[in-house]
């Protein structure tokens, strides 16, 4: 099968918002666009009805930081042992929590 690709001018625009969940003015495009709507829902397997919606979706499927509440990169699906700034117990921090944190005394 193949997967559907999204306008190569917006690819960069949906990376960023599969990534985040963020809603940005470049995103306005997928409202009018089969090919990128065609390619969201693809990938999530999730019907496209709008721009907010979908963005809800994917914050939903984020692990968020438990200390400041922001999306992480990860997907509560993906497994503990891939993710970083991961603390036992639980807890998914994001990079900067987890800087501000550990700061000095994780030695890399
Ligand atoms: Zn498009
Ligand atoms: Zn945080």
């Amino acid at each position: 099968m193949r997967i559907k690709e999204p306008c190569p001018e917006y690819r960069e625009a949906l990376m960023a918002f599969i990534a985040t969940g963020e809603v940005s003015d470049s995103l306005i495009h997928i409202n009018n666009c089969d090919k990128c709507r065609g390619f969201l829902e693809e990938v999530f397997q999730v019907t496209f009805t709008s721009l907010e919606s979908f963005a809800e979706t994917i914050r939903e499927m984020k692990e968020k930081c438990v200390r400041c509440g922001k999306a992480t990169p990860y997907w509560k699906s993906d497994h503990i042992d891939s993710r970083l700034y991961y603390v036992d117990g639980g807890s998914q921090l994001c990079k900067s929590c987890y800087d501000e944190i550990y700061e000095g005394i994780i030695d890399e």
